[in-house]
């Protein structure tokens, strides 16, 4: 039986930090959907006449689907994935027929209802050889493949490459033409050295909508990009042409408001929250109603970088989900609760980390999104049953400490170091 301290150590390595380091820096996890990424697992279905393609990424814990045709889109748990087997060989898996390979044949995928009888993972390399993803090719019956099937699914997986790297120059999202991740960050640090150098005030927004996915299910994702379309536009027309507007992920927008404070933002959040709350979106005749949530930071005197901001406003909006959502929270409540100042600043990262609760009897891994003197922000499978209270390792950090959650919602949870 592997130890927890076995788990640990084989999951820290230099070459998975290296990897961690690569996707980091390419940061597109959980970004928004992409039409090309989607009409590469079409591809994929119609070059092999199988069932299933996945783009995906995979992280210290997770595998995320940037794009899925044959299965729900989502995440699974990096542990149970098929492709942890890529990740860690570095190269192509192929397994023709599930039942027989001793790595596969007692999955719930294999044994249960999906029937998954064929599997071909394909590393996504960065240049220097980090593997940041896969892309995959999944049948329901055993198939046979050959060399230029193969040749054929490491072909797209350099082109899947190459599109994010392509994506990277992009300045605004297509659908909603919202900035992207990259030129927000880029041009909200501009509008901080400006605030610090003029002693200006200068606060962000963080919204996400509720409860999206449901529509997806509903009304199908062709109808989850018009509200997307239509939020967007509603907070656009909503903010001032000098306030800052960008999507960070698939329903989530950031805001930075230059010269305002954070009673200020916390007006413009609330106005934006009833615009929401109070427009229809026409999808094919019906029309439907979408809320979000609202999580608000503002510099303060002694300054605040945009990675600090975020993550901050970030925790503000987990408080609003984990309290009913439809609402506005701000950081500095949130604080106040936690009866503790916080000090320096949080960078955004991703480590590999692990919860400890139990006596450390139970380890629950996670992903630690972003990182301070004495806060952290991670990304767990689940949330539920963790308690209030744990012991958090960072190894690549030399962190162990105890702490304390302050807001959480299904996945991501804000914790205080103790
Ligand atoms: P919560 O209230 O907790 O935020 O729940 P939620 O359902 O909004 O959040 P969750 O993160 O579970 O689901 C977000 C969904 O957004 C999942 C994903 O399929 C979908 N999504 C991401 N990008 C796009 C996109 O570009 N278009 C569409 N239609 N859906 C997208
Ligand atoms: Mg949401
Ligand atoms: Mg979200």
């Amino acid at each position: 039986m592997t130890t927890v301290l076995d788990q640990i150590v084989s999951k820290t390595g230099k070459r998975e930090r290296e990897r961690l380091a690569a996707l980091e820096q390419l940061d597109v996890m959980d970004g928004p959907r992409d039409q090309g990424f989607d009409r590469f697992v079409r591809l994929i279905k119609e070059i092999y006449g199988i069932k299933i393609g996945i783009v995906s990424l995979i992280d210290a814990h997770r595998q995320w689907y940037q794009a899925c045709d044959g299965l729900p889109f989502g995440e699974v748990p990096r542990d149970g994935s098929f492709c942890k087997h890529v990740v860690l060989a570095e190269e192509a898996i192929i397994v023709p027929d599930t039942t027989l390979d001793p790595r596969f044949s007692d999955h719930p995928a294999v044994t249960g209802d999906l029937h998954i009888r064929f599997y071909a993972g394909m590393p996504i390399k960065t240049k220097a050889g980090h593997v940041i993803g896969t892309l995959c090719a999944i049948h329901t019956e055993p198939r046979t493949f050959d060399d230029r099937d193969t040749d054929i699914l490491r072909e797209l997986a350099g082109a899947a490459m190459d599109r994010i790297e392509l994506l990277q120059t992009a300045s605004t999202d297509s659908l909603t033409e919202a900035l992207t991740r990259r030129a927000f960050k880029a041009e909200a640090d501009q509008m901080v050295t400006l605030a610090r150098r003029h002693a200006h005030a200068l606060s962000c927004i963080v919204l996400d909508i509720d409860h999206f996915k449901s529509i997806n299910d509903t009304y199908g994702h062709a109808a989850g990009d018009i509200v997307l379309k239509a939020v967007s536009a509603t907070c656009k027309s909503t903010l001032r042409a000098t306030d800052l507007f960008g999507r960070f992920g698939g329903e989530e927008f950031v805001v930075v408001l230059p010269y305002v404070d954070m009673e200020g933002a916390m007006a413009t959040a609330e106005r934006l929250r009833k615009a929401l709350a109070t427009q229809t979106v026409d999808i094919g005749g019906k029309s439907i109603s979408v809320t979000a949530s609202f999580g608000v930071a503002a510099r303060s005197l002694t300054g605040k970088d945009i990675e600090t901001l975020l993550a901050q406003a970030d925790a503000a909006m987990y408080r609003a989900k984990q309290e009913g959502r439809n609402q506005c929270r701000s950081w500095s409540t949130l604080r106040k609760e936690a009866g503790k100042a916080t000090k320096g600043t949080r960078k955004r990262v991703l480590r590999t980390g692990f919860i400890l609760f139990d006596e450390r009897r139970s380890l629950v891994d996670c992903s630690v999104k972003s990182l301070g003197a004495d806060s952290a922000g991670l990304v767990v499978s689940d949330a539920f049953g963790l308690p209030e209270e744990f012991l958090l390792q960072i190894p690549a950090d030399g962190i162990e400490t105890m702490c304390r959650v302050i807001a959480h919602d299904g996945q991501n949870l804000e914790v205080m170091f103790q």
